[in-house]
């Protein structure tokens, strides 16, 4: 018996420079109950550092957390990793460390702060999360692959920082598992302004940096039951599992 389930995969915490403060395990877990969201994907700027807290704040909730990356290419494309294990974004995030340089300044991008499921901070993250992974958008969808992950490209429809926006198109070689769009922009729209990607599967998320954007705009599958690898499945269209548009 399949069911709708209402989800937000693309939301960032108090790690990425750019996110609220306020962006802290609890009060995200808190907002997406108070949206009814069924699964969450947490997606920090090249890192999953806040992943387990947020996980473990919504332990004995009926809501699921995916661990997420939203990865910078060299290219400046957002890519967005999704896992069914924890274990699996920790290996992506030990490659993306070894290529990324230099220090985060606070002061210029915000404060990258590594919580635990209180609330409390645990400790600052020094490294440039901001800035670019020197590797390949054909590396990092490669790598992603290998860990059994999905590879979302993020918000096509954007200018700055989207796989069209920095190519000019998706190259098919790619193989990203869907197409992510922004709130900016319906479902309906979006399938008029790209015709060349009906075959592919699109997904809209918040991209939430603040509390009050978590949900905003959501992404309803229709599945058996709420994991990662039913959400696979939706995107392959299997055994009638999908994405309702
Ligand atoms: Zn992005
Ligand atoms: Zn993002």
């Amino acid at each position: 018996m399949l069911k709708l389930f209402k989800s937000d995969l693309h939301i960032h915490t108090c790690l990425s420079p750019c996110g609220d403060l306020k962006m802290s395990p609890k009060n995200i877990i808190h907002k997406a109950l108070e949206n009814n969201l069924d699964m969450i994907a947490i997606c920090d700027h090249n890192s999953a550092e806040n992943v387990q807290a947020v996980i473990k704040a919504a332990e004995g909730k009926n809501i699921l957390v995916i661990p997420g990356i939203e990865i910078c290419t060299k290219e400046e494309i957002h890519v967005l990793s999704l896992f069914e294990k924890m274990e699996s974004a920790s290996k992506l995030q030990f490659l993306i460390y070894a290529h990324i340089f230099g220090e985060n300044n606070p002061d210029a991008f915000g404060m990258q702060i590594i919580a635990n499921e209180n609330d409390e901070v645990e400790k600052f993250e020094t490294k440039l999360l901001i800035g670019a992974a020197d590797l390949s958008i054909e590396q990092v969808v490669d790598e992603i692959h290998k860990l059994n992950g999905v590879a979302i490209a993020s918000h096509i429809d954007r200018e700055s920082y989207s796989v069209i926006g920095q190519l000019g198109f998706v190259p098919d070689n790619l193989n990203f598992d869907a197409l992510e769009i922004s709130p900016r922009i319906s479902f309906e729209d979006a399938r008029k302004r790209f015709p060349e990607y009906r075959n592919y599967e699109f997904i809209q998320n918040s991209d939430a940096h603040f509390i009050d954007d978590i949900g905003k705009v959501t992404t309803e599958f229709l599945l058996a039951k709420s994991s990662f690898n039913e959400i696979k499945k939706a995107l392959k269209n299997e055994d009638g599992r999908k994405v309702i548009e």
